[in-house]
């Protein structure tokens, strides 16, 4: 059980960096695809959608790195991976189904790289502890499953 801190903050951490290079792809891609006279990116439904995925994957950086000094300090930081482990695992599913939608057809073979991520990442959701367990621990840690405190 201990060691599924470091693989929990192991998991967070890499996917963070493919998370944003994702974003980072798609921007450069909507910036360059035009369509119907003017850049994927200018239309605000895209870039708004854009903005609030590099939000949510600073949110979990933060998180993250946070939780990564305080495990070298030597704290307990077994809430806190926990809950990176269930973030990460919710936002891999919702990012690279996103910039798949906004790649469009040229993405969309397996062998792409947005596909390959969507159809990969699912792994997070499950490894190293599936999304429902991960909100049982966080449940016993805040002291809130039936029957009583922790
Ligand atoms: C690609 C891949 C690589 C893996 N690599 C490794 C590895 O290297 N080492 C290793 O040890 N394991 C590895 N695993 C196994 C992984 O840890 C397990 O798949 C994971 O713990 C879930 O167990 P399970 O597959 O037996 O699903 P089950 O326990 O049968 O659960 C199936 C589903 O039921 C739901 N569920 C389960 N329990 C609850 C609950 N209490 N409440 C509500 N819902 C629940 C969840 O949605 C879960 O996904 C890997 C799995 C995958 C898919």
């Amino acid at each position: 059980m201990e060691q599924f801190q470091e693989e929990r903050l192991f998991g967070a951490t890499r996917t963070i960096t493919q998370m944003q290079e994702l974003i980072d792809i798609t921007i450069e891609y909507t910036r360059d695809r035009v369509a119907f006279g003017k850049p994927l990116l200018d239309n605000q439904w895209i870039h708004y959608h854009l903005t609030e995925m590099s939000a949510d994957v600073q949110a979990l950086r933060s998180m993250t790195y946070d939780a990564v000094a305080r495990y070298v300090r030597g704290e307990d930081v077994k809430l806190m991976t926990t809950q990176a482990k269930l973030l990460v695992g919710r936002l891999v599913r919702k990012i690279p189904d996103w910039c798949l939608q906004f790649w469009g057809r040229a993405d969309f073979l397996w062998e792409s790289r947005v596909s390959r991520m969507l159809r990969d990442s699912r792994l997070l959701a499950i490894g190293g502890g599936a999304n429902e367990v991960q909100m049982a621990i966080i449940c016993k840690e805040l002291g809130i499953l039936p029957g009583g405190r922790k």
